[in-house]
């Protein structure tokens, strides 16, 4: 049986986080219970430097529950950051991340370890419908997806980060050194036997959303600057278009220099530099841009690859003991 983690960041979730906590433990005595998960299985609440009473009433509720820990970060770090340091901190089997929020149904938890039972690594947690949302984060959500597919990024539809990960995830996540995070984007390249369960996405328990438009944008920002170096080979296009452009330019201001009576004194020896020079610089950017693209993708430094299985032959004596 494995060991079951459920990581719960929570900034300022003091109106949610007494019911999310019976609930969430609830859940796991059900599992252990029907012989699913180790009955040292736990609910790790990673505080992300709350402002108000969170870290008091995970204290509070760790000393009167054995299956509650509690991490506190010494200030907030954000969404991501803190979903990263409970998992990081982790050493179980199997950890399933979930908002405080309740607003992931907790019923799929036991599909997802039942799938995890059959053999998959990751379990994503995908919502069917968004009817819970306002009209602005449903429409922005769309964008924000097609945007990046846009960019060449390749996200899970409607998955935010409720999903369980195996120990192998997890491990194979510790290889990734990058500062700016993006959790949604780094999982699918590890790789390994994935899943996705569907569920309805309920409104938020109690409190409000901490998750406001300028975090929105600054996600999206990270998303799109951490795995995609289209901005840059945007300039070395625009680059190559200009130029092109400006060596068209020149030729007829030289044109019209020569072999016309139109052109003002000291016209073509003006407009002609001033095309070609635009065009060049912006080429010469693209190229440096295209160095910049490489040089930052060493940094990062990500894994090239995970090994799934290997498999040997058996040594020679012990092949006839095989049917064929
Ligand atoms: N959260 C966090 N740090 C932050 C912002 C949010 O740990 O800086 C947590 C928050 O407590 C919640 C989860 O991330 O458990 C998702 O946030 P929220 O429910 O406000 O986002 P929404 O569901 O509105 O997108
Ligand atoms: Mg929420």
């Amino acid at each position: 049986m494995p060991t079951l983690h459920l990581v719960v960041p929570c900034y300022n979730e003091e109106a949610v986080l007494a019911e999310s906590c019976r609930q969430f433990v609830e859940l796991l005595e059900k599992l252990i219970g029907k012989g699913k998960i180790n009955a040292s299985s736990q609910v790790v609440f990673v505080d992300d430097g709350s402002r108000d009473k969170t870290w008091l009433l995970i204290e509070k509720e760790a000393s009167r529950r054995s299956h509650v820990t509690g991490i506190k970060l010494s200030r907030n770090r954000g969404h991501q950051n803190a979903v990263l340091a409970g998992l990081m901190a982790s050493n179980a089997d199997v950890v399933i991340t979930i908002d405080a929020d309740l607003q992931d149904d907790i019923n799929v938890i036991e599909t997802m370890i039942d799938h995890h039972a059959q053999g998959s690594e990751i379990v994503y947690g995908v919502r069917n419908d968004r009817s819970s949302d306002s009209l602005f984060k449903r429409n922005s959500a769309v964008a924000f997806y097609k945007l990046l597919a846009w960019f060449g990024v390749d996200l899970i539809h409607n998955h935010a980060d409720f999903r369980l990960m195996s120990r192998k995830i997890i491990d194979a996540l510790r290889e990734y050194n990058e500062v700016n995070l993006y959790l949604r984007g780094i999982i699918p390249l590890i790789g390994f036997k994935a899943t996705t369960v569907e569920y309805v996405r309920k409104e938020r328990f109690a409190g409000e959303t901490k998750y406001p438009l300028k975090k929105m944008l600054k996600l999206a920002g990270e998303a799109i600057t951490s795995f995609s170096t289209v901005p840059l080979q945007m300039i070395t296009m625009l680059g190559f278009i200009v130029f092109g452009c400006s060596l068209l330019v020149g030729g007829w201001v030289i044109w019209t220099a020569l072999f016309t009576k139109n052109a003002v004194p000291g016209w073509a020896s003006t407009v002609f530099p001033l095309t070609l020079l635009g065009g060049i610089q912006l080429l010469c950017l693209g190229v440096i841009g295209a160095y910049l693209g490489k040089i930052y993708g060493e940094t990062k430094s990500r894994p090239r690859y995970f090994v799934e299985r290997t498999v040997t032959g058996l040594p020679v004596q012990d092949r006839e003991l095989v049917p064929e």
